[in-house]
């Protein structure tokens, strides 16, 4: 299967009621696990990464945007199942335009300076009209979401999404599908955020195009299969993934085996001791797990 357009893959998942992850990777490694996920469920899926942590200026080396684009659609074109290719949360239209050029087919744009709605109305419309030019999908966002810290707790900047506004926003800039704040926290680890039902039924009835949840990691099961019945048609999922990660790393060191072990059985040769192959694997269940509750599960084909 080849990359494919990421309106196609949102908008069969919007009409046939049912989602589509964004299964939000980091590296190779990551990225693979999704796709080992992805073809052992037959499901579409979105890979990508996160624009605003590849730009971040705090980061110790820098990173070049399109090294994730090529090796993403390297991927993409070579997995079994439906791929688009995401550069998620950009903050900015220089980065989009990157990605694009890069080989996402993919970009999203997310206001995390408090920019002002208006020029963030012009900034993703001018995105749009570059995008739609190169078959690229855009993603815009309308009320922001707050950014759990430990506990369940709201920023400063987080808004719930107007559906009044939200209609503005989509008529004015053409964005294919938008991304909502209706309860819905990032990085949430404890607990579960409760969904506002009735605010994302009005905005999905006044928008008529596909919703996104951004934060799947904290958000309950039965909330996930309401929200896709009132028109999600794409979840995001990154934190849990990065946990699940992380933790069998930490399983792996606290492995009295990994310290007197040959350093290329613990990386690289893939076998049972390799530390990032065992990490994959966990990673790949826990997008499998994700991958069902979504309903993908056995929708490649998209027919
Ligand atoms: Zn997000």
């Amino acid at each position: 299967m080849a990359l494919v357009s990421m309106k196609e893959l949102v908008e069969h998942a919007w009409k046939n009621r049912y989602a589509v992850g964004y299964f939000e990777s980091w590296d190779l490694v990551s990225t693979l696990a999704v796709i080992d996920a992805a073809e052992k469920m037959d499901a579409p899926v979105i890979i990508g990464f996160n624009g605003g942590f590849l730009v971040n200026q705090e980061r110790n080396v820098k990173e070049n945007i399109f090294h994730y684009g090529a090796m993403g659609k390297a991927i993409a074109c070579h997995a079994k199942v439906p791929v688009a290719l995401l550069l998620n949360e950009c903050e900015d239209f220089s980065t989009m335009v990157q990605g694009i050029l890069a080989g996402f087919n993919g970009v999203m744009y997310t206001n995390d300076q408090g920019i002002p709605p208006q020029e963030v109305l012009t900034l993703v419309k001018r995105t749009v009209e570059v995008a739609h030019l190169c078959g690229v999908y855009v993603e815009g966002e309308v009320g922001h979401l707050p950014t759990a810290n430990g506990e369940k707790e709201m920023g400063p900047m987080a808004t719930l999404s107007d559906p009044e506004e939200a209609v503005r926003f989509v008529r004015e800039t053409g964005v294919d599908a938008l991304s909502v704040s209706v309860g819905n926290v990032h990085l949430l680890e404890k607990g579960k955020a409760h969904l506002d039902h009735s605010l994302l039924e009005a905005i999905g009835r006044a928008v008529q195009i596909p919703l996104v949840l951004h934060g799947g990691t904290g958000i309950d099961e039965g909330d996930i299969k309401t929200a896709i019945s009132l028109g999600v048609s794409k979840i995001n999922v990154g934190t849990v993934l990065k946990r699940v990660f992380l933790e069998s790393l930490i399983d792996s060191f606290a492995d009295p085996e990994v310290e007197h072990s040959n350093v290329h059985d613990l990386l690289g040769k893939g076998g049972k001791k390799d530390i990032l192959s065992r990490a994959r694997e966990k990673l790949s269940e826990e997008v499998a797990r994700f991958i069902t509750l979504l309903g993908s599960a056995g929708k490649k084909d998209l027919r």
